[in-house]
């Protein structure tokens, strides 16, 4: 028998942040650029098992399964996932740190997010902000060589790292860093998600037990068949 953490995680943020980007990067789909059309809310599975987590000085393993959630069809028919984002354990804010405006209604996700999970249950789920299209992004030191080939298609960044970090201070946000759907591979985004269901365990309010789920070892080994 073998005792599994169910969690919900799901991807918010403006549109074309980079949410099915990453998504797709995830799950080993390669990157694409132009618009990616999500029809409805895609979602996918993946497992992580012996995680080392370090509970009260303790050091336990634990088998985690993390439904990944992404709403991007949603948001570009201006509608609120709300029966996803009520359902999650955490949630992935993403802004484009070439984008101010994406940033900026970081405040409104934010409030939304609040206003849905309901104002007393802050201790039921985990934020986690992100700042994707890193490579995109010319730091401020490589602005003055216009010659430079490989700034050719770069755009100046228009949010500051420690911005994000800042903003992060400011609405108890776990700071998830600067990405690149384009540039990072499914590894590092699965150590990013990996990290953040620990955080999850952690952190989010555990005195209900409706996201352990207790597996056969065979089924575990069918299910890791199909999953990532
Ligand atoms: P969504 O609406 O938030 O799901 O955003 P998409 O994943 O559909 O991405 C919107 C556009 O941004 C597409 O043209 C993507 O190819 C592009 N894009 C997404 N992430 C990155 C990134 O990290 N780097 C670059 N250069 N482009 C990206």
């Amino acid at each position: 028998m073998n005792e599994k953490i169910d969690y919900k995680i799901t991807l918010l943020g403006d549109s074309t942040v980079g949410k099915t980007s990453i998504f797709r990067k995830l799950f080993n789909f390669a990157f694409r650029d132009g618009v990616l059309s999500t029809v409805g809310v895609d979602s996918k599975t993946i497992n992580f098992e012996d995680v080392e987590v370090n509970s009260n000085g303790n050091n336990e393993k634990k088998c985690f399964q993390i439904t990944i959630y992404d709403t991007s069809g949603q948001e570009r028919f201006r509608s609120i996932p709300r029966n996803y984002i009520r359902g999650s354990d955490g949630i992935i804010l993403i802004y484009d740190i070439t984008n101010k405006q994406s940033f900026e209604n970081i405040k409104t996700w934010s409030d939304s997010i609040s206003e849905i999970i309901s104002n007393n249950n802050k201790d039921k789920y985990l934020v986690m902000l992100l700042g994707n299209k890193l490579d995109l992004a010319n730091n401020s030191e490589d602005n003055d060589d216009k010659d430079n080939e490989n700034n050719e298609n770069k755009v100046c960044r228009e949010v500051f790292t420690e911005e994000g970090e800042k903003i992060c201070q400011k609405y108890n946000f776990d700071w998830g860093g600067e990405c690149s759907a384009k540039d990072f591979t499914t590894q590092q985004f699965k150590d990013l998600i990996q990290n953040f269901a620990k955080r999850i365990y952690l952190t989010v309010d555990k005195s209900d037990n409706s996201r352990i789920s207790v597996t056969k070892q065979n089924n575990l080994n069918k299910k890791k068949k199909i999953c990532c």
